[in-house]
């Protein structure tokens, strides 16, 4: 999916509305719109990144603040000492259907484990 439909894009850009939870020059974190667990953010670059295995080298640096957005997301959250899952899905087998990178910040529940 290109810039101009993507519908993360549009959220940045304020087109689409979004309960926002983080924000700074870089980076958007927001509630997912169907949470899958009773804290469920999305952390996402404000510039379009269709998928992890799209970034490169020079992104490195942004991929590390998203991790370290998220964990603070889990903080205020109040998920942080309980504990909670990070998730990136990359391309149709994992699942991912919005192609602009981002990061899940799940917990409130147990996850169980991955399959
Ligand atoms: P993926 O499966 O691509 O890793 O996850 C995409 C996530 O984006 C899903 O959990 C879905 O609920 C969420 N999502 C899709 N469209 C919207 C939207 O318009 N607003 C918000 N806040 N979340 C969305
Ligand atoms: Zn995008």
């Amino acid at each position: 999916m290109s810039e101009e439909n993507c519908i993360f894009c549009k959220i940045v850009a304020g087109q689409i509305p979004s309960q926002k939870v983080y924000e700074d020059e870089h980076l958007l974190a927001f509630e997912d719109i169907h949470p899958q667990a009773p804290v469920h953010v999305l952390v996402i670059p404000k510039t379009h990144v269709p998928t992890l295995d799209d970034a490169a080298p020079e992104h490195g640096e942004l991929l590390g603040r998203m991790m370290l957005v998220g964990a603070e997301v889990a903080r205020v959250k109040g998920v942080a000492h309980t504990g909670y899952r990070s998730i990136v899905n990359c391309r149709e087998s994992s699942g991912q259907v919005v192609f602009h990178l981002h990061l899940h910040i799940m917990g409130g529940r147990a996850m169980g484990k991955m399959g």
